[in-house]
């Protein structure tokens, strides 16, 4: 595509990155039929081309309209697009550019700040965030419909059990997160108790917090890159020390801290460092697969349930993961199903389902009707978001797959 920056960004770090995904794209329109939200409304500006357009204009100098803020909010960054690009273009990184832009032109209606305003300071502070988490169980049935959907009922949260204290030589960081912990505590702890068995030690770094992908993706984007360099703080002495890996539990997180390096080039103080713990970061579902031969015979075929896996769009298209979940949960004796339709977002992203509660509904009632084709006795996945989402419209369990490893291992 032929493009003509407009001299406000034209010479700027950002403005060459846009220019040159711009460029990367033939409008084939081979990603819009896999485009959750175009699917739903049938609008070629609510598909990925369409966005492209507009996100094109505006970058050419045109002025953003409230039309052109709506047709980026209902985006749900899941990159389904980027999957089924055959040119590779990276539209989550245009769209991160895009938006910044247009909300700096587009002034939001003040309820819609101070919304946007209380995600983005409560959600990423534990000290926060868990008590009002707290409150709203307590409070649950009195909440609003949509905010009872966000706060998992105290029955449906397995406790976390013991973490082990077993001491070994081989040491991996874990990202403990920000919601996570509140929402699920069991996740962190499970995956601590299966790595144990496997004879490595995870350490959490007490002054690391949330990834920095809620501010930054709610457009607070020095807010976000301060909370990635406070983690590269609390990591980096682990890492001198030897540190493995840093293993993620929450694929949304999972992506974004495999994006430091990117995002803090710009920054002489941290661009080798955020490098270097971009370089370490692995999914869970990456590291298990090296540990197999123990692992199994560890669980000694103990598992026996019918279980459909929903794989979160941050790990099959924001890390290109696919298959790894599957394979280890197959070899573990797991009668484990994909859903018709699974590359499909299930509407959670992060903040869309507060944001944009209509159309996330729609994509998490669909995508349960898929999953529940097969009579699951369990559902997994491997992200907090979408573990909570899909919780919050069906009676079926839905666990993180790692707990399924933990509880077969006998914990
Ligand atoms: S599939 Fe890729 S090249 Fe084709 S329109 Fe979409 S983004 Fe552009
Ligand atoms: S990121 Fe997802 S919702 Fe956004 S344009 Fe791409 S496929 Fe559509």
């Amino acid at each position: 595509m032929q493009t003509n920056l407009a001299d406000f960004i034209k010479n700027t770090r950002e403005g060459r990155e846009a220019d040159a995904i711009l460029r990367a794209c033939v409008h084939c329109g081979f990603c819009t039929a896999t485009c959750p939200t175009f699917q739903l409304l049938g609008d070629e500006l609510d598909g990925p081309r369409g966005r492209i357009y507009l996100m094109k204009q505006v970058l050419e100098g045109k002025q953003a309209s409230a039309k052109t803020q709506l047709h980026l909010d209902r985006c749900l960054t899941c990159r389904s697009c980027e999957t089924t690009c055959p040119s590779g273009v990276q539209y989550g990184r245009l769209v991160d550019i895009g938006r910044k832009i247009v909300d700096a032109q587009v002034p939001r209606p003040l309820s819609q700040r101070l919304l946007r305003t209380a995600l983005k300071e409560v959600l990423p502070r534990r000290w926060l965030f868990t008590p009002a988490m707290k409150a709203g169980q307590l409070l649950r049935p009195l909440l609003p419909k949509a905010l009872q959907d966000k706060v998992p009922r105290q029955s449906q949260q397995q406790p976390a059990g013991l973490w082990p204290t077993a001491l070994h030589a081989r040491k991996m960081l874990l990202l403990d997160g920000c919601v996570q912990p509140a929402m699920s505590p069991n996740i962190n702890a499970a995956t601590a108790r299966v790595f144990d068995a496997l004879g490595v030690q995870l350490v959490v770094a007490p002054k690391a917090g949330c990834c920095g992908a809620i501010r930054f993706h709610l457009n607070d984007q020095a807010g976000g890159l301060d909370d990635m360099r406070r983690n590269i703080d609390a990591w980096w002495p682990l890492v001198e020390a030897g540190a493995e890996a840093i293993v993620m539990t929450a694929s949304g997180c999972g992506v974004t801290v495999k994006d430091y390096g990117h995002l803090l080039v710009a920054d002489p103080a941290y661009a080798e460092k955020a490098k270097r713990i971009s370089a370490l970061t692995r999914d869970v579902s990456e590291i298990l697969p090296d540990f197999e031969a123990a692992l199994l015979q560890k669980l000694d075929g103990k598992i026996n349930q019918r279980v459909a896996y929903h794989p979160p769009c941050t790990l099959q298209h924001g890390q290109q993961i696919r298959g790894k979940v599957e394979a280890v949960l197959r070899a573990a004796g797991v009668d484990v199903t994909l859903c018709a339709d699974s590359h499909l977002c299930c509407g959670s992203a992060g903040t869309y389902s507060v944001l944009q509660p209509v159309l996330s509904h729609q994509l998490r009632d669909n995508k349960l009707a898929n999953l529940q084709a097969s009579a699951p006795e369990l559902i997994v996945s491997g992200n907090i978001g979408c573990i909570t989402h899909l919780q919050s419209g069906t009676a079926t369990p839905v666990r993180h797959w790692i707990e399924l490893i933990d509880s077969a291992l006998g914990n």
